[in-house]
């Protein structure tokens, strides 16, 4: 089974997210659980937190179908102590907010080594963050993004994630979510049927298959190894409608939210309505 939807707009309340998952034929979705360009939010209230609840049974969602996003301020891997401080805490209390929520994910991009210390330095402190937060919270997964690769951010190489899976003690709570155009702009060129399957086994042989929790489904505006993130609607970039026609028929791709954070809004619907067609 195939769950595919979207990243949907929570404002107005949290329950609107899954409403408006609903509204545009999506049995996935993805959602900020606060303002994502701000550090503190105020916290879930136990009617908040009863209404998402209430309008996720309404229209059929579970907890699996559903992948969070945190704050694009938080930096797990910073150099920076003040800034690692304020990430920590901020990535921890995000991880609550799901919890209270009934959600199982939190999605995260790795974090940037701002020119300041090595990559693998920064590797291993995103491991040891993931490690303070689940150490502070329960039952959520730390879902990590890999990247484009643009900036000083790490994780655009498969061997990013897997290495900061090697540091992360309570294996049972960190996967991975995959976003095409993040891999493609990062030089898996996956328009390209014989360098997609490779794509796959890389990430199994090195992360491990088992680790895939979630995918972001964007098709690429600029060329593959092009290190720019910068997406596409699906079948209209660089990557090609074939890539999406393969993981929708790959058994491999079942039971997980498959999110699009495609740019037209409008097109959703029928984005979906093709990828569930291309999924039978
Ligand atoms: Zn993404
Ligand atoms: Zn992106």
């Amino acid at each position: 089974m195939k769950y595919v939807g979207a990243h949907v707009s929570s404002s107005g309340g949290l329950q609107n997210a899954p409403l408006n998952a609903k509204a545009i034929g999506a049995t996935a979705f993805a959602l900020f659980t606060k303002n994502q360009r701000q550090w503190i939010a105020k916290e879930i209230s136990d009617e908040e937190a009863a209404a998402f609840q209430k309008a996720m049974k309404e229209c059929g969602y579970t907890a699996s179908q559903v992948l969070p996003h945190d704050s694009y301020l938080i930096n797990l891997g910073s150099p920076d102590e003040e800034g690692l401080r304020k990430s920590r805490e901020s990535f921890t209390e995000e991880l609550r907010r799901c919890d209270r929520l009934g959600l199982s994910m939190l999605n995260f991009h790795p974090g940037s080594h701002l020119k300041q210390i090595s990559v693998e330095e920064c590797l291993d402190r995103v491991a040891e963050s993931i490690n303070m937060a689940l150490d502070a919270t329960k039952n959520v997964v730390a879902v990590i993004e890999n990247t484009a690769g643009q900036g000083s951010n790490v994780g655009f190489a498969f061997w990013h994630l897997q290495r900061i899976i090697e540091g992360v003690n309570d294996k049972s709570r960190v996967g991975v979510c995959i976003d095409t155009c993040h891999a493609f702009a990062a030089g898996y060129d996956l328009h390209d049927e014989y360098e997609w399957n490779k794509a796959w086994d890389e990430l199994d042989n090195t992360v491990g298959i088992k680790y895939l929790r979630g995918m972001h489904l964007n098709d690429a505006k600029k060329p593959s190894g092009s290190k720019v993130d910068r997406h596409e609607s699906i079948g209209k970039g660089e990557i090609g409608i074939d890539c999406f026609r393969r993981i929708m028929a790959d058994p491999r791709f079942d039971g997980i939210p498959l999110i699009l954070e495609t740019p037209d809004e409008a097109i959703w619907p029928d984005e979906i309505d093709m990828l569930k067609k291309a999924a039978k």
